[in-house]
């Protein structure tokens, strides 16, 4: 990517970090926007002192002012776990809607380019599998998850209107499960909580019988996809995710091996309209960015989970 000055809202959770560090990586200055509700300035804490790097503590749903030219903006602020935006329904309602309209007005302002970062959630519990962009989605409105589904879904749509009434240059990506070093240990989704299990010698909690699928994209595959859609003339949607899907119980085992655990798997009540797969198609991602994952699940996985067993060893207690 050309050096380029580049907003990135939620720039302080999981993805965000990764993408500020990256962008910086490659010539970039970066302005990262948070109010910390569920991220934190630790995660850019080792950013902090570089002169290409910014942190600004603000609430997108408020006064939102940038000084300066920027030429990106990556829209990534919304709590992203179902345990954070069940937490937090009508704050994640906000800045999917009011956030969203803020961050679009100041792309427009300073005529950057937009991304959403938009999610497989917007699909639902599908009935199509594999997911293509093309599918509408199988969404209940007054679910308990529809507080992030619904909020994404008038996010496209806000979005998409940007684009054809202000001529804002705009572009969707549609992220699947995607996991990695900086996830909380107590986020409540599957991944850190399997690991954090595994790790502590408790019983791995796996929800219903642990049939129900996922497909599971390593950190640095997701940055790839969403910097290369960034820096691509393309608006999508486009799913950008892992396909190769995995069972919930499989996972959990997968995760217990690699740990060297022997925790037992326990089963636990399945969430309310907890879909029952999830697999993207790439091939759009493939055709239109030449993007598609590179990381295999057993290679991500070890890199999580070495990161995680050193987070937990520094703590030395359950982090939150
Ligand atoms: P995260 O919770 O770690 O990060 C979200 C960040 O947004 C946090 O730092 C939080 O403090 C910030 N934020 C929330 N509300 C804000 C507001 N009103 N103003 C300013 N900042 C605010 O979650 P994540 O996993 O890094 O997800 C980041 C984005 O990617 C989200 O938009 C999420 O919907 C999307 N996404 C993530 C995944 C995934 O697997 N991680 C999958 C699909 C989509």
């Amino acid at each position: 990517m050309k050096a380029q000055r580049v907003v990135v809202t939620g720039g302080a959770g999981f993805l965000g970090s990764h993408l500020c560090e990256r962008l910086l990586a490659e010539g970039a200055s970066v302005i990262c926007m948070d109010n910390f509700l569920t991220g934190s300035p630790a995660n850019v804490e080792h950013l902090m002192g570089r002169p290409r790097f910014r942190l600004i503590e603000c609430d997108l749903t408020g006064f939102v002012h940038v000084p300066g030219q920027v030429d990106l903006v990556l829209h990534f602020a919304s709590a992203a776990s179902p345990t954070d935006y069940l937490r937090h329904p009508i704050a994640t309602l906000k800045v999917g809607s009011i956030g969203t309209l803020h961050a679009l007005g100041l792309a427009r302002e300073k005529r950057a380019r937009f991304l959403l970062a938009s999610t497989s959630e917007v699909y639902g519990d599908p009935l199509e599998h594999p997911q293509r962009e093309t599918y509408w989605g199988n969404v209940n409105p007054v679910g308990p998850r529809s507080v992030y589904d619904e909020a994404k879904r008038f996010a496209e749509s806000l979005t998409t209107a940007y684009r054809n009434s202000h001529r804002v240059d705009t572009a969707i990506v549609r992220i699947f499960n995607t996991y990695g070093p900086r996830m909380r240990p107590h986020d409540g989704r599957a991944i850190p909580t399997f690991i954090r299990q595994a790790i502590n010698g408790e019983p791995i909690t796996v929800t219903g019988d642990g049939s129900q699928t996922r497909s599971i994209c390593y950190v640095d595959d997701t940055v790839d996809g969403v910097l290369t859609l960034a820096a691509s003339g393309f608006e999508g949607p486009v799913n950008i995710g892992n396909p190769s899907e995995l069972t919930m119980v499989r996972l959990a085992t997968i995760i217990r091996d690699l740990a060297g655990s022997s925790s037992p798997i326990a089963f636990v009540d399945r969430p309310v309209d907890d879909p029952a797969v999830r697999r993207p198609d790439t091939s759009l991602a493939y055709t239109r960015l030449g993007w598609r994952p590179e990381i295999d699940v057993t290679t991500g996985l070890r890199r999580t989970i070495s990161w995680f067993e050193r987070e937990l060893l520094a703590t030395d207690r359950p982090a939150s």
